[in-house]
């Protein structure tokens, strides 16, 4: 029987956010391709339904990769589970739900229109969804607690924190300070070297070759089409490998995270990133248990007199349980019309050249080099995410919500869940300030101190004007123009656009950046 909502949970009687029961063991339990850990099963014999459709892979155009994760890792653990799992390799979810005899239920799943498909479907449970530090019910309690007026981020940790005890000494958190951002937005080291040894990374086996056939071949056959290149798998698709990742992030890349999390090097794209966001988001670990190792990490070592630097340990905690649970929340509460926000009334398409993670065709050593690492690889970390590609469509004008879908089809760790609130919210500025009280919007300085691309570049970061001058810091002054009037009342806005008015050049800017549009520059 299919959960319903009735408007007394506190969902505004949206059945998609109703109050679901926790367990069903009595019953198979169905597991979408990102829910594949144990902590989305009752016990430990609970028998499984694995759905592999194509279907989802001929809607969208993803990248190689990220076909490739996901296959590999629903037919890892259909392999794994063996007898206990019914496992359906159909064109269509509503194939094998046709085939199914018994009672079925499921983790509430992680968008609005695959809750929605659920609650449809008769003799289906929906349970509540697992998969995130904090709960929706807790999230809701926290969201409605008495004074609150927003939804901050920060808020929201230092209240997880404090329920989840993580690096708390009694009340208060351990070293005094909540956050510890201010120390990692440290330039990358001047040697162009972080220190840390590569990752670890997983070996194919032959579920791999048979994925890599069977998309060769559906590609072939015009049933589905990719973006960017097949290569060896560099992610984790079972859990066995998913805590290898870990392991290896905790003992030989935490420390250095910290300082350097922000900074982009053209050499080395991984930097100390921990590389678990696509394990993570497939279910294959469970956040907290991530958090807790790493606690317990730290912990260890420092009483063996090895001390990791709070900075990076409270930096990755706050990731993980901070963030990414937040994100997650924030686009349940949001509702489902977020997606569609668009405060700075950006209506461009997204570029051919982007679609297709064309660095060859564009000249801007910074935007290229993350293109070709997206293109090669699925993945580049949150900087370049966020101060390269947003903030080119940002200054572009693009429109967020094709943004948002082009992020979570480029990207191997990509979910409508994780999208919509990033880039609609924190990178394009579509809320016009519920998620980042300013857009992330800024010029090649920004890039050039956090970065080695600009020496490199036939663009200097200091001229707007001009054959040489950087497209960014010229787009900068271009969107600030563009944007004047919907960001006046924004005060942390106020002397970025004062700042315009000082420019003599402003006119011959905007002409200039006009022009060029979303020409690859
Ligand atoms: Fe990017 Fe501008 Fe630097 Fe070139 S000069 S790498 S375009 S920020």
């Amino acid at each position: 029987m299919a959960a319903s909502g009735n408007g007394t949970d506190g969902s505004g009687g949206d059945p998609a956010l109703a109050d679901f029961p926790e367990r069903a063991p009595a019953s198979r339990r169905w597991c979408f391709a990102d829910q594949l850990g144990p902590h989305f099963l009752d016990g430990p014999d609970q028998p499984v339904l694995l759905i592999e459709a194509r279907s989802v892979f001929a809607r969208r155009r993803f990248h190689r990769q990220k076909a490739h994760l996901v296959l590999s890792a629903l037919r890892h653990r259909a392999a794994e589970l063996g007898d206990r799992a019914e496992f359906h390799q159909v064109g269509t979810y509503a194939e094998a739900l046709d085939r199914v005899q018994e009672p079925l239920s499921v983790c509430a799943p992680t968008s609005w229109a695959s809750r929605d498909y659920v609650l449809r479907r008769a003799g289906v449970d929906v349970l509540a969804a697992r998969g995130f530090v904090t709960t929706q019910a807790e999230f809701a309690a926290w969201a409605e607690g008495r004074g609150r007026r927003r939804l901050l981020m920060e808020d929201f940790y230092r209240d997880s924190r404090r329920r989840h005890d993580v690096l708390m000494n009694g009340a208060e958190p351990v070293g005094g300070r909540w956050n510890l951002d201010e120390d990692n937005r440290e330039p990358p080291p001047a040697d162009g070297r972080i220190g840390v040894p590569e990752p670890w990374w997983p070996v194919e086996d032959e579920i791999d070759a048979g994925v890599r056939a069977d998309l060769d071949r559906w590609e072939a056959e015009g049933l589905v089409s990719f973006v960017g290149d097949d290569g060896p798998r560099l992610f984790p698709v079972t859990r066995a490998e998913a805590l290898h990742r870990l392991e290896d992030f905790l003992e030989h890349r935490l420390g250095a995270f910290g300082p350097h999390e922000d900074a982009m090097l053209a050499g080395d794209r991984w930097l100390a990133h921990s590389l678990i966001s696509p394990a993570l988001n497939l279910g294959l670990l469970d956040p907290l248990e991530v958090v807790v190792a790493t606690e317990q990490n730290a912990r260890d070592r420092a009483a063996a007199g090895d001390l990791l630097p709070l900075n990076s340990v409270e930096g990755f905690v706050r990731q993980v349980m901070g963030w990414r649970d937040y994100i997650w929340h924030m686009y349940w509460h949001l509702g489902r019309d977020f997606r569609a926000r668009n405060h700075l009334g950006a209506h461009a398409d997204v570029p051919d050249w982007l679609t297709d993670l064309d660095d060859g065709a564009v000249d801007a050593a910074c935007l290229s080099g993350v293109l070709g690492d997206l293109r090669r690889d699925g993945w580049v970390h949150h900087i370049p995410r966020l101060m390269v590609l947003g903030n080119y469509a940002l200054q572009r004008g693009i429109d967020p919500s094709a943004m948002t879908d082009w992020f979570h089809e480029s990207f191997v760790d990509g979910y409508e869940w994780v999208m919509v609130a990033n880039v609609v919210g924190m990178s394009q500025h579509g809320d016009g300030g519920v998620l980042a009280t300013k857009p992330y919007a800024a010029g090649g300085a920004y890039i050039d101190r956090m970065s080695d691309y600009c020496g490199g570049c036939r663009y200097d970061p200091r001229k707007r004007l001009g054959d040489d001058a950087c497209p960014y810091t010229a787009g900068y002054w271009a969107f600030l123009d563009r944007t004047r009037d919907r960001l006046a009342g924004n005060h942390r806005m106020r002397r970025p656009l004062q700042g315009l008015d000082r420019l003599k050049d402003l006119r011959a800017v905007v002409e200039q950046e006009a022009d060029r549009g979303t020409t690859p520059p």
